[in-house]
């Protein structure tokens, strides 16, 4: 039988294998799709405390920046 969540942002149930889950700490997080996934963590993003976030905000920030350094210096070697 497959399992069925619901989605945290409307409340639509969806099957195990769609949407989205994330797992953090012991809290478990389901959206039905990716727009209600964005929607609450866009919330929670805007009201944490700056404090608590800017560190992991920036370390992400700089890893995407890092493959995106990459990927433009793999291209160039290309021309
Ligand atoms: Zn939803």
């Amino acid at each position: 039988m497959t399992q069925k969540y619901t989605c945290n942002t409307c409340g639509r149930v969806f099957p195990e294998g769609q949407g989205v889950i994330l797992e953090v700490g012991s809290d478990k997080l389901y959206f039905h799709s990716k727009a209600c996934a964005y929607k609450f963590l866009k919330e929670i993003v805007i009201g944490s405390d700056t404090d608590c976030i800017s560190s992991s905000l920036k370390k992400v920030k700089k890893k995407y920046e890092e493959i995106l350094e990459a990927a433009s210096k793999k291209a160039e070697k290309k021309i």
